[in-house]
């Protein structure tokens, strides 16, 4: 199989091919087809994998084709926020450290190039107000670490409650760093009314009952794709 035989927006496809990207890696080949169906995923997938493309494939070329209006059960959800000052994006994708959502950040804009879609991250341990100033400018693909993006929504600059795409990237890490407590808290965030549909998928190195609980809580009728 090549990226050329999948049906993602031509948009992508000419990003796919600008990145020289042909062959997709295991993790690609496996989690693209079930995340391009809009079903939930858990996947053992390490650093180097090429995980990220894996589900910002996926995320972009639905968001693009607006795939979460086509949603089951007949709920209908807004693109938009009305208001300017607070960013809602309609993916986030969670990551535990600074330098892996930076790292995501560079390769989901590389691959949002001329799409239209706006991808900012916010991290902790920088100033926040540069970080205010990129999400004033608008965001579709928020990538983000737990506590600072916390951090924004107590001081009313986000709001997930346009989020239809959720990723959890090295799920283990963040439950090694600390970070359960944040991290239910987001997405306690993201259930409550009018909370539409979501998609959500968690990447994870290891597997441990913590690692299974998230699933099952955060989860919904999901595939799980082992190494
Ligand atoms: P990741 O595991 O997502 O951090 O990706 C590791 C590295 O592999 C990154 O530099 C990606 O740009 C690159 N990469 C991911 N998928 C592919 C692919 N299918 N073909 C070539 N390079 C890739």
């Amino acid at each position: 199989t090549s990226f050329s035989e999948i049906d993602f927006s031509s948009a992508l496809s000419k990003n796919i091919k600008r990145c020289n990207f042909v062959k997709p890696t295991p993790i690609q080949r496996y989690a693209i087809p079930v995340a391009m169906a809009g079903r939930d995923l858990m996947a053992c997938a390490q650093t180097g994998s090429g995980k990220t493309a894996a589900y910002c494939f996926p995320i972009i070329s639905r968001i693009l084709r607006r795939d979460h209006k086509k949603n089951p059960a007949g709920i209908v959800t807004e693109d938009g926020c009305l208001s300017l000052k607070i960013a809602c994006p309609l993916a986030l994708i969670l990551a535990p450290t600074r330098e892996l959502s930076c790292q995501i950040h560079e390769e989901a804009k590389k691959f949002s190039n001329n799409t239209g879609l706006k991808v900012v991250v916010v991290y902790g341990g920088a100033p926040i107000y540069q970080q205010f100033r990129n999400l004033k400018k608008g965001v579709d693909i928020l990538v983000a670490t737990p506590g600072r993006l916390i951090d924004m929504i107590e001081r009313a600059r986000v709001s997930l409650r346009n989020v239809k795409y959720l990723t959890l990237d090295e799920a283990d890490r963040m439950l090694d760093m600390g970070f359960e407590p944040q991290v239910r808290k987001i997405v306690q965030q993201m259930e409550m009314p009018p909370a539409g549909v979501r998609q959500t998928m968690l990447f994870s190195a290891t597997f441990p009952i913590e690692i299974q609980k998230l699933a099952s809580d955060f989860l919904s009728n999901y595939i799980f794709l082992a190494a």
